[in-house]
C-alpha cells in the first residue's frame, strides 16, 4: 500500500518526480502532517452521504483524506501543472473529480446539481490559498448554494476577524459579512511547521455552520452591507460620524440619520464595532427609505 500523500517523504518524492516548483503567487503551501489533516477532516463530520467541494487540492494531501470518508469530492485547482500530478496521486480514489478552474469563476449551482444529486449534505473543506481567502469565502456565501458546513484553513489573522464577536478588536465588516450567512467559530490554531514551504504567518481552521433559520431580515442586502461597511470606515468614530460620511448627502441629512437611529433604538454615539448583526439590520432597515 502506498504511503499517505501528507508525509514529508512522499510529498518530496512527488515534487521531485514531477519537477514541481512552488508558486508563491498561487498560495502554494502544502500540508505534510497527517494529524493536522485528520483534525481538519473531522471538523467536516463527513459521511458517505456527504458531497465535498475542495478548493486547491495541490498534490492531493487533503483530498485523499476527504475521499476516504466522503461520498464524493469535487476539487477545483487553478494550476495546470498540478492536473497530471493529481491524476496520478488520486488514482486510487474513484470518488474524486478534479476540475481545472479558478474556483472564483466556478458555477457552484451547476456543479452541485451535476455531481452531488445523491448526497444528503454539502460541505466545503479546504486549505485555502491565502492571497485570495476572503473572495473565495464570499464567493461561496454569496452564491446562494445551500452549504451545510464550511471548514477552511486560512491565515489566523483573517480567521480571527471572521469569527470575532461585537466589541472586540477583530470585529469588523468581514465578521458581519460572514456571520450574516453562517455561524462561525475557530476550531484550531495551526503552526507554520506543518506546511511545505512554511508560510510567513500562523494559520487557523475556521468552521462555518449553516444557520438553522435566518436570524435577521433585511429589506435590501446590498444596502445592509453598505451600511455595515460605512459604520466601520473609521473605527474610533461614532456611528453618527461614520454614517454622515458614508451615506449620500449624509452631512446634510444628519437629522434623518438621528431619527433612523432612534426608531431602531440605537444610540448614534455608539461605535460601529459594538453593534450586533441584528442591530445593523434594524438600523439599515430604518435608513432604507431615506438613503437607498
Ligand atoms: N490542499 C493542498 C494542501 O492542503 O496541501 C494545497 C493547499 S495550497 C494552500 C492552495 C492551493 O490552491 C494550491 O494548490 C493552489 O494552486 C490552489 N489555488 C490557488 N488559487 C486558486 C483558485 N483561485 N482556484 C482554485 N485553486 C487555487
Amino acid at each position: 500500500m502506498t504511503k499517505d500523500i501528507a508525509t514529508l517523504s512522499r510529498t518530496k518524492e512527488i515534487i521531485e518526480k514531477y519537477g514541481f516548483k512552488f508558486k508563491k503567487s498561487l498560495g502554494q503551501n502544502f500540508l505534510v502532517d497527517l494529524n493536522t489533516l485528520n483534525n481538519i477532516v473531522a471538523e467536516g463530520q463527513l459521511t458517505e452521504r456527504t458531497g465535498v467541494i475542495e478548493v486547491g487540492p495541490g498534490i492531493g494531501a487533503l483530498t485523499e483524506q476527504i475521499a476516504k470518508r466522503a461520498g464524493k469530492v469535487v476539487a477545483f485547482e487553478i494550476d495546470q501543472r498540478l492536473i497530471p500530478v493529481l491524476e496520478d496521486t488520486l488514482s486510487p480514489y474513484p470518488n474524486v473529480q478534479v476540475i481545472h478552474e479558478d474556483v472564483l469563476k466556478a458555477n457552484l449551482h451547476a456543479v452541485i446539481e451535476k455531481e452531488f444529486h445523491d448526497c444528503d449534505e454539502i460541505v466545503v473543506v479546504a486549505n485555502l490559498p491565502y492571497y485570495v481567502t476572503t473572495p473565495i469565502i464570499m464567493h461561496f456565501l454569496e452564491s446562494g448554494v445551500r452549504l451545510d458546513r464550511i471548514v477552511i484553513m486560512m491565515q489566523k489573522e483573517v480567521g480571527d476577524r471572521i469569527s470575532a464577536k461585537p466589541s472586540t478588536k477583530a470585529y469588523g465588516s468581514l465578521s458581519v459579512a460572514v456571520q450574516y450567512y453562517m455561524d462561525a467559530h475557530t476550531a484550531m490554531i495551526v503552526p507554520k511547521t506543518v506546511f511545505v514551504p512554511q508560510p510567513n504567518v500562523e494559520s487557523a481552521v475556521i468552521v462555518l455552520e449553516r444557520k438553522e433559520q435566518q436570524e435577521v431580515i433585511v429589506r435590501d442586502e446590498s444596502f445592509f452591507f453598505f451600511v455595515v461597511r460605512g459604520s466601520f470606515v473609521q473605527r474610533r468614530k461614532t456611528l453618527l460620524n461614520n454614517l454622515q460620511v458614508s451615506l449620500e448627502d449624509g452631512k446634510a441629512k444628519k437629522e434623518l440619520i438621528l431619527q433612523a437611529c432612534e426608531r431602531a433604538n440605537i444610540d448614534p454615539r455608539r461605535r460601529g464595532e459594538t453593534l450586533t448583526i441584528e442591530e445593523f439590520a434594524r438600523l439599515s432597515n430604518e435608513l432604507y427609505d431615506d438613503f437607498f
